[in-house]
């Protein structure tokens, strides 16, 4: 794998969990880092979304690997602030070469309880905050005529399951985006990539709010008393997969390298993605 050194990273969710461990890989690697995160909750949203210290602690983890790191707090869904930050980007580092749309929510609702607000709330962060992110870099990137974009996905991205009709249209979407955006690229030395990944142990996925949606007959169910569920959605008998595995495709696809895949969706779900076409 290519030395990161002397490349720029943007990266999106960056505070905590997968966001996290893609920007310390990337620095370790070399890059230097921008992270964009929003570090407040929102009302629709039933677990807690990344705090500005969590944001402060990832940039000071990068910083102490010996690289620079610009923390921007943004909501990915804002277009204005999110040219914004691309802007501080350049002016800082004067390129950016990965860009890794990751900032996400995940509603877990069914169709009667999904409020307009929740509705928006997911579309608005996981499919209009990759377009906004994609758009706000690809100029920049196109014109140095060198780029990375590594969208976020999921395999609800390629399937579906109840109470998750807002999520999966926006994972589904994700998908059509980015390869689109990988087709308008092509003549450009931009690749345009999708990783789709399964259960992957952050926030997201351990809060109280979907341990209770899993196991409903419980009071108060524990992470073992969800592992069967979560396990049920792959098809490899493991709930969940640590984000360092997701990291080691995100590397792959940032490579300098991995110049002639673009437009493709790298599943990493357990063999999830094994049960649909
Ligand atoms: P996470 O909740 O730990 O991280 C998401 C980060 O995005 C948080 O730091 C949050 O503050 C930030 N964020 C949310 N909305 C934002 C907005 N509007 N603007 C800016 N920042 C915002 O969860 P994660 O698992 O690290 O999620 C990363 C990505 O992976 C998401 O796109 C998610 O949908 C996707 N994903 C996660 C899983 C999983 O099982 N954890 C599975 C498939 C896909």
């Amino acid at each position: 794998m290519s030395s990161f050194s002397g490349r720029t990273a943007f990266i999106t969710g960056g505070a905590r969990g997968q966001g996290r461990t893609h920007a310390l890989a990337l620095a370790e690697r070399g890059a230097d880092i921008v992270l964009v995160d929003r570090c407040t909750d929102s009302a629709s949203v039933a677990y807690p979304l990344a705090i500005r210290s969590e944001l402060d602690d990832t940039a000071k983890a990068v910083t102490d690997l010996g690289r620079r790191c610009l923390a921007v707090v943004a909501d990915v869904a804002d277009r204005t602030a999110m040219d914004d930050a691309v802007a501080r980007a350049v002016d800082e580092f004067g390129r950016i070469d990965i860009a890794i749309a990751n900032a996400g929510v995940s509603v877990a609702e069914g169709l009667t309880g999904l409020t307009e607000a929740m509705w928006n709330e997911v579309i608005g962060t996981n499919l209009t905050g990759v377009f906004n992110t994609v758009a706000a870099v690809a100029p920049v990137m196109a014109a140095n005529g060198y780029g990375r974009i590594v969208t976020v996905s999921s395999m609800m991205g390629r399937s579906a399951a109840p109470g998750m009709a807002a999520y999966s249209a926006s994972k589904w979407g994700v998908i059509g985006l980015s390869k689109s955006a990988a087709l308008e690229l092509a003549g450009t030395g931009v690749t345009v990539n999708v990783i789709a990944p399964g259960n992957i142990s952050t926030p997201m996925v351990h809060n109280e709010p979907l341990y209770k949606r899993m196991r409903p007959d419980l009071e108060a169910p524990t992470r073992d008393d969800v592992a069967p569920v979560f396990a049920s959605l792959h098809a490899q008998p493991v709930p969940f997969i640590e984000p360092e595995e997701v990291t080691r495709v995100v590397l792959f696809l940032a490579d300098e390298l991995t110049s002639h895949i673009t437009g493709t969706v790298v599943p990493i779900d357990a063999g999830a993605a094994a049960r649909v076409s």
